[in-house]
């Protein structure tokens, strides 16, 4: 509802515009809970979670001989979400820890603690105390996203703020920027959808 609309007002739209809401919602993204079946874009490619019940290990990837890439998990099917969960996060961090690294290198700049959160509404943060802190569900999109949010996190760490110089620190170090940047706009919002229940 508009801020100023009344709920007389928004009950009339919804009456008569039901159709176009209906289509709407059935166009918004389907939540995909970490249960066998769901396939999930690790690094951007598409892994279907399979249960391993009975073996002996917690959360590995496999390529099936169809060229299928699969994510096995160990344990017991109530165990499941919780490990996918964890695997993601290890990955993620692992992943941004290296590239902020090789950035903060490059820019000659010392990155102080690299955290991973749940953060729903930014992809990463940065402190002017050298903390970067990121959000798991960057290892769900293409290494070039995750590079570029590792770059401008660790370019932060030059320039604390978003001026031109700001972007041209970030650019040089990260030749994928723009894409990257573009990226996000396009199919960012399309990684909330993971890890959710319905
Ligand atoms: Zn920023």
């Amino acid at each position: 509802m508009p801020p100023k609309g009344t709920l007389a007002e928004a009950k009339d739209f919804a009456q008569r515009h039901g159709a176009w809401i209906a289509a709407r919602l059935g166009r918004l993204p389907k939540a995909a809970p970490f249960q066998p079946g769901t396939v999930i874009p690790l690094r951007g490619t598409p892994h279907r979670i399979v249960h391993r019940a009975g073996t002996r290990g917690t959360v590995w990837t496999e390529t099936r001989d169809s060229g299928e890439k699969i994510l096995c998990v160990a344990g017991g099917l109530e165990h499941v979400d919780r490990r996918v969960s964890d695997f993601l996060k290890r990955e993620a961090r692992r992943d941004l820890q290296r590239s902020a690294e090789a950035y903060a290198g490059e820019l000659g700049v010392r990155v102080k603690r690299l955290s991973i959160r749940d953060q729903s509404s930014r992809w990463g943060s940065c402190t002017s105390a050298g903390s970067l802190s990121f959000s798991w569900r960057l290892i769900l999109a293409p290494p070039f996203v995750l590079d570029y949010l590792a770059a401008h996190e660790v370019a932060h760490l030059v320039e604390m703020n978003h001026s031109a110089r700001f972007w041209r620190v970030c650019g040089k170090v990260c030749p994928s920027m723009e894409r990257a940047k573009k990226w996000l706009d396009t199919y960012g919002n399309d990684l909330h959808r993971y890890g959710v229940e319905d």
